[in-house]
């Protein structure tokens, strides 16, 4: 189950708090974007999330077992980063196969892993190239594909489309959205463009300095923002 349950967790460098006491919760199935502005702790929570990045105190729940001293790997989760370097010398399906290969999954395993992962990405008739040869938007597919084969309860996405041009931005929208239509998994986003998260979420989370603002789906903050930042920060008229 992709429950993920986030209860007062915190986070210090040192002796600076950058994450102070936050609670979400998040139901099997949904698409929550973190919003905010820049260095308002929206990639450390994800990084907490993720079990790349210790938590200073509280506690984080996936799929109801607390996992705040478990390994990444340990963890139902997989990560599509803002910066996917794939493997230059390998091709599209070794790519995407490679973590499978590291956990020692069996080759006709993989194989059916990686070819389903590429049919619902569209990649099929792309498995034997290599990264150099592909689009700008086909190595951000490959990099979904990644994490897809895995077969996670929840997708962590951290500004997966922001080193993109503004039209391919768009056009991966709209199939972030449809693939999450398909996999019915979780998945927590986070971008700093509140135009996708608007566009995206089934519940957005706003972050401003290291607490949270707002929870509430797209249309909620729109009417009834809880403050001005908030107002500000989605655009609406108050
Ligand atoms: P966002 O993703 O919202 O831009 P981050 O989560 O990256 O913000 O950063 C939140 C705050 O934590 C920032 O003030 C940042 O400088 C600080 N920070 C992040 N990582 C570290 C680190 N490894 N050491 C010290 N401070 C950090
Ligand atoms: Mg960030």
């Amino acid at each position: 189950m992709g429950t993920v349950k986030i209860d007062d967790v915190r986070k210090s460098y040192g002796a600076l708090e950058v994450l102070h006491g936050i609670d979400i919760d998040i139901a099997d199935g949904e698409f929550v974007i973190l919003v905010g502005p820049s260095g308002c702790g929206k990639s450390t929570l994800l990084r907490m999330i993720a079990g790349l990045e210790e938590i200073s105190s509280g506690q984080i729940r996936i799929g109801g077992k607390v996992v705040n001293d478990l390994h990444p790997k340990e963890r139902d989760i997989a990560m599509v980063f803002q910066s996917y370097a794939l493997y230059p010398h390998m091709t599209v399906a070794k790519n995407m196969g490679f973590s499978l290969k590291l956990a020692r999954t069996s080759p006709a395993e993989i194989d059916r892993r990686v070819r389903a992962a590429a049919q619902i990405l569209g990649l099929e008739n792309l498995l034997d190239r290599y990264p150099r040869a592909l689009s700008g938007g086909q190595r951000q597919r490959v990099a979904m594909g990644r994490a897809i084969v895995r077969d996670p309860q929840v997708f962590l996405f951290d500004e997966p489309l922001s080193n993109l041009d503004a039209q391919l931005r768009v056009a991966m929208r709209t199939e972030i959205k449809a693939l999450h239509q398909r996999l019915t998994t979780t998945i927590i986003y986070v971008t700093h463009d509140q135009i996708e998260a608007m566009t995206m979420a089934d519940r957005i989370v706003v972050m401003n300095g290291g607490n949270i603002e707002q929870i509430g789906t797209p249309l909620e903050l729109y009417d009834e923002p809880a403050n001005t930042f908030v107002a500000r920060f989605i655009g609406s008229p108050s």
